[in-house]
């Protein structure tokens, strides 16, 4: 019998319903209507009337989280030569919130806007790059030091606020080539400084200059990504987190793991979360190089990978969630309770399969993998059965 007129317009339920923010975990079930969430209960019973809703899901094995964030990739389909689309690459696998690592600037940043976020299911926000030709060439953003410049970043800031919550500066060799590091950073600190920013920061090799010089520049609410790389720079030395990078967390400073495939060494993270050390966020840095990669690049992927390394699991599943979002500054997103963003994603430890990092060592694991994306409301990705097939 079709309902005319049900209550809701999904409901989902789980073996395992997950918020770090609002310390729920247990089994449970979250209705939604429209964009939002309606009700979040939890219960070892399922009071819920199935034919309240139009869409019913249930996952005894699954566990639900809010919509997973992941601080930083490279959404973008024009203008980034690092560029994937986020409707067909991110979304789909359970980040349902991404922000994009500089993948436009000042000069850049109106078609960004127009192709990228305006275009996409896929919620996306910008650090946007010091340089004002973002990563737009093959050649690294930095190479002419003229594209830093401060002025026209602070300026697109002030026309987009709403979709930049920080600025990307990478200092590397790669992004610099023959420029000064020390001079882009310093144009970094300002336009972050004017903007009220924090900086997303890509590290320096230290013998070009010492690790412990950058983080001292940095400041609080800044975040550093690719923290478990074993080279050029490295965190971890004879099995401990350096001084530095211990301090640099004491003074507010924050850890974003920046996967990519070249950005993260298993061993380097398996010490660093031995000593006590862990990323404040996760992050896939996924690139337009890594799709048809086996095993898919994705969030759960990496959060796996996390796991394997010791990281535990409501500290994955908060560095995926609540962390990310207070970082961006996005109140009803990253939490499941009424009235924020209807964004779910549910995780299955599906695969055992491989994963490798920069070594080429792979360890074999079991790896969440995505059943079901919600985004805003709408069912992005469904690729598990259900107990009863949706009516709309
Ligand atoms: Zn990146």
């Amino acid at each position: 019998m079709q309902l005319s007129n049900p209550q809701f317009d999904a409901i989902i339920r789980a073996g395992r319903i997950v918020c770090p923010q609002s310390g729920i975990d247990g089994p449970g079930h979250v209705a939604v209507h429209g964009d939002r969430i309606v009700a979040v209960e939890q219960s070892n019973t399922p009071k819920v009337d199935p034919d309240s809703a139009r869409r019913y899901f249930d996952f005894p094995d699954g566990i639900l989280l809010p919509g997973l964030i992941d601080l930083h990739a490279h959404p973008a389909n024009s203008g980034s030569v690092f560029g994937v689309s986020p409707d067909e690459h991110i979304v789909p696998f359970g980040t349902t919130t991404v922000l994009s690592q500089g993948d436009a600037g000042a000069s850049t940043i109106d078609q960004y806007v127009d192709d990228t976020i305006s275009a996409s299911k896929t919620r996306i926000l910008l650090a946007i790059n010091l340089s004002r030709i973002g990563e737009s060439t093959s050649h690294g953003c930095f190479e002419n030091l003229d594209d830093a410049d401060v002025d026209a970043c602070v300026l697109a800031i002030d026309r987009y606020r709403e979709i930049i919550p920080a600025v990307a500066v990478n200092v590397s060799h790669y992004a610099c080539g023959e420029t000064d590091p020390r001079e882009v950073m310093s144009r970094g600190i300002e336009a972050a400084e004017r903007a009220g920013l924090p900086m997303l920061f890509g590290m320096r090799r230290p013998e070009d200059w010492p690790l412990e010089q950058q983080l001292n520049l940095l400041r609080s609410g800044d975040i550093v990504t690719y923290c478990f790389r074993s080279q050029p720079h490295c965190i971890v030395q004879d099995g401990q987190v350096l001084p530095c990078v211990h301090h640099a967390r004491e003074r507010g400073i924050l850890f974003d793991v920046g996967h990519a495939t070249e950005a993260f060494n298993f061993d380097v993270a398996q010490a660093a979360i031995n000593d006590g050390f862990l990323p404040n966020t996760i992050s896939t840095d996924l690139q337009h190089f890594h799709i048809g990669q086996a095993p898919r690049h994705d969030l759960p992927l990496v959060m796996s990978e996390l796991r394997a390394a010791g990281m535990p699991e409501d500290k994955v599943f908060a560095a995926v969630t609540s962390t990310p979002a207070r970082l961006l500054k996005l109140d009803d997103t990253g939490v499941l309770r009424t009235n924020a963003a209807a964004d779910l994603t549910v995780l299955q430890d599906r695969h055992t399969g491989q994963f490798g990092d920069m070594n080429e060592q792979s360890c074999v694991q079991t790896l969440w993998t995505s059943a079901l994306v919600i985004r805003s409301g709408r069912v992005i990705r469904m690729s598990s059965p259900v107990s009863r097939p949706g009516r709309a």
